[in-house]
């Protein structure tokens, strides 16, 4: 895994201790002068390794970045304890920085606030991730929208109407126009700032049925190399279900393998992540989302997952399902802060992730802890509410 966490400074400890051992070693030899000793030098301090813990994210999501106050956000953050932001700065339909090539900007570019906040985030000790949702079109200006929606580059359902969710479109994942404008915006954006790493998130079909346009039908129809008459009845419920699924699948696969290369090309060294469904098995299913695949294959280094519940059994028995889907190491546990009345449930869920050995969590979401000022302090060494 790469950089998971902020602060790998324990190796270096440790190393630093055995330097120091093996110094203490080197002096005891006899010596046969007659000058009067020397006093001893002053004993070195010898620092005391800390635990394994610090290298834990300890992370939060900001979903709408164009409302985010860096300078309080990094310092609230800094104070609590945190050591990571997954900043959302761009959509399938809009740039949420300025200036963008790629995308539309829905944000001014003067100056560069997006710029300005990382630099602000890393001199906190915070590691920023850009946050690229790759399908929903989060914050599209309306013409462009309509322009997609006319060009025929979104997805649909069943009756032939665009899939919409809160107003919003989603891009269809097979086709390749919409392929090169997130890899645009993928590579412009690790380019331009200096980010830690990159997240994708709503890399998936949505979980209504989808995506039944003309494109979707004539790849699939390619790739199975026959006619499908009944469409799309006959991949909803008939003989084709399986293999549109695992079509479906081999869609997102091999797009989420394209722009994690392209963004560690374009950054090296970038740490490369999902955001993913708790349920291996339905995100499968449901949404083409097989991150067992993805990890295994390297196309990211780790997931976080959407395990979002209040019951703190449920959310014990959904990241035991989750650890014995992949390995723990890189599974980084996402919980639902904003389903939470008392800091002390939250509380629960952050020790749980650590009994639990994972090798952090992040909380959806800071936009909600911000506006209710529900941020647990989580300290040098554990959380203390
Ligand atoms: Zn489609």
């Amino acid at each position: 895994m790469r950089r998971l966490g902020n602060f790998p400074a324990g190796a270096l400890i440790v190393a630093y201790g055995v330097i120091l051992l093996f110094g203490s070693c080197t002096v005891s030899h006899p010596t046969y002068v007659t000058s009067p000793p020397k006093p001893p030098p002053p004993p070195l301090p010898v620092p005391v390794p800390r635990p394994t813990r610090a290298a834990e994210l300890r992370g939060v999501w900001v979903s709408d970045t164009t409302k985010l106050d860096w300078d309080s956000a990094t310092a609230n953050l800094q104070r609590a304890g945190f050591n990571t932001i997954f900043a959302n700065l761009a959509s399938g339909g809009a740039a949420l920085y300025p200036n963008s090539h790629s995308l539309p900007s829905i944000v001014g570019g003067s100056p560069d606030l997006v710029a300005h906040g990382i630099d602000l985030a890393h001199r906190r000790g915070l590691a920023v991730h850009a946050k690229q949702i790759v399908t929903f079109m989060f914050k599209a200006p309306p013409e462009f929208q309509r322009e997609l929606i006319a060009s025929d580059r979104v997805m649909r359902g069943p009756d032939g109407h665009p899939v919409m969710q809160a107003g919003f479109a989603w891009l269809c994942p097979s086709q390749e126009a919409n392929r090169a404008l997130i890899a645009s915006s993928v590579t412009e954006m690790v380019k331009r700032y200096p980010v830690d790493g990159i997240q994708f998130d709503y890399i998936r079909f949505c979980e209504q049925p989808s995506c039944f346009c003309a494109n979707c039908r004539r790849e699939f129809e390619r790739t199975i190399g026959t006619h499908v008459k009944r469409w799309p009845e006959a991949v909803l419920q008939g003989a084709y279900v399986t293999q549109f699924n695992e079509w479906r699948q081999h869609v997102i696969n091999t797009w989420i393998e394209d722009l994690s290369a392209r963004a560690r090309q374009a950054r090296p060294n970038l740490a490369v992540s999902a955001a993913v469904f708790s349920d291996l098995n339905r995100a499968r299913e449901e949404k083409a989302q097989d991150w067992k695949l993805w990890l295994d294959r390297g196309y990211v280094d780790y997931v976080c997952t959407m395990t979002y519940t209040p019951d703190l059994r449920d959310f014990e028995s959904k990241v035991q399902k989750e650890q014995t889907s992949a390995p723990r190491s890189k599974v980084v546990v996402g919980i639902g802060s904003w389903k939470f009345d008392r800091l002390s449930q939250l509380s629960a869920q952050i020790t749980m992730t650590r009994q639990l050995g994972a090798p952090g969590f992040v909380l959806f979401s800071y936009d909600d802890s911000a506006s209710r000022n529900f941020l647990p302090n989580l300290g040098a060494s554990g959380p203390r509410f």
